[in-house]
């Protein structure tokens, strides 16, 4: 308890919100410029401050950055993701998105609460818990990952050549008001080509029109998803969606009277604990009379309440007189590949509004940022001594 106070209050205001300011005004959108830039950054900061970061190369010039401090066996990853989503019309925002404009205890900016927010809290917690005790009994491991917001490549690598091996736990510090999220919806990207046979439009009779049979899937669709939503629905991530995303069937441009040979659906599917993928697949696959491509799959994920992990989270956010909140992710997280492929158990808990995400005008309170941090350096020390 003394110990995870004394972590807590080794975290400095300055630190955090000067990282994160720096952070932000490194532009890490991808395509564009990418991940590389805050990694450079983050790595040379890391080492001034007397830790030995490592990268991992996902793909050519797109980098995941780890930093560990102590070693041993049963220790905590801190995850977060170092790109950003891109501002799109820069005009459209009331300060610049790169600029890390601060006002009324806000910090404004791409990535300000997803995530960058998190990382530096993640960062300020490491360093405190370095300086108030040298290093703990087991070790803590800061992986900042890339691609979070494309295929989450960076978390696959990172599980792939195992470097989450010998950890029992990980926290993931996406913006979710600090609320203990231990539910995390499923994702299945699924492509449905309907297939028919070309003819003149002005003799339907002498083709298939794949159009109206995507039409009737689609229709059908809805039936099947209100009868998931009603077995389904969950208290913390709320009802599964089957929602078409795209429709597409042309015979070419200005092609008017010709009627296609093919119609293709994509839908993006969003699931809960207790529902099957592959089952979910087939009654689709069976419903279309189509032959379903999984595009991605991320299966849905949960951390059980009794967990270590979770009582830590707890005990920090009392140490520090915090409300306990429990909630769910609405979508998918990097902590979703470290639950499903590592088995770690994740508690997904950070600063920033749950709905800020990828708007114009995102931002960050400062004080929730640093406020984070301290419970970050309380909840590892809890968790690990
Ligand atoms: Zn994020």
């Amino acid at each position: 308890m003394e110990k995870a106070l004394l972590a807590a209050e080794a975290v400095e205001e300055r630190e955090v919100v000067d990282l994160l300011r720096s952070l932000v005004r490194i532009p890490s959108h991808y395509p564009g410029p990418g991940e590389e830039g805050v990694v450079a950054f983050l790595e040379e900061y890391l080492r001034e401050r007397g830790l030995h970061p490592f990268r991992q190369e996902v793909t050519p010039g797109r980098p995941n950055l780890m930093a560990d401090l102590g070693e041993g066996e049963g220790g905590l990853i801190l995850e977060g993701h170092t790109d950003v989503v891109t501002p799109g019309e820069e005009g459209l925002w009331r300060h610049p998105p790169y600029a890390g404009v601060v006002e009324g205890g806000r910090l404004y900016g791409r990535g300000a609460c997803d995530m960058k927010g998190g990382l530096a809290a993640l960062v300020g917690a490491l360093l405190a818990v370095k300086r108030a005790l040298g290093h703990l009994k087991r070790p803590l491991r800061l992986a900042a990952l890339a691609d979070e917001e494309g295929m989450m490549l960076g978390v696959k690598a990172f599980l792939k050549e195992g470097l989450a091996r010998g950890f029992r736990g990980a926290l993931v510090a996406e913006p979710e008001e600090m609320e203990i999220c231990l539910w995390q919806k499923g994702a299945l990207r699924l492509k449905l080509p309907f297939l028919g046979k070309m003819a003149h439009g002005a003799m339907p009779y002498a083709g298939e029109n794949p159009i109206p049979k995507a039409a009737r899937f689609i229709l059908e669709l809805e039936a099947l998803q209100l009868e998931l939503q009603e077995t389904f629905s969950h208290p913390f991530l709320g009802p599964p969606y089957l929602t078409p995303t795209q429709v597409l069937a042309s015979a070419g441009e200005g092609q008017l009277n010709v009627i296609p040979v093919q119609a293709e659906v994509v839908l993006d599917v969003r699931t809960v604990p207790g529902l099957d993928h592959g089952e979910l697949v087939a009654r689709i696959q069976a419903l279309a009379e189509a032959e379903v491509e999984v595009l991605e799959d991320r299966p849905p994920v949960e951390t059980p309440k009794e967990d270590p992990l979770v009582q830590a989270a707890e005990e920090a956010l009392k140490l520090l007189g915090l409300p306990l909140r429990y909630g769910g992710v609405p979508g998918a997280t990097d902590g979703t590949f470290l639950r499903a492929w590592a088995g770690l158990p994740v508690v997904v808990m950070g600063p920033g509004g749950k709905t800020l995400p990828h708007q114009v005008d995102e931002w960050v309170d400062l004080e929730e940022v640093v406020q984070a941090a301290r419970v970050y350096a309380a909840l590892a020390v809890l968790y690990l001594e």
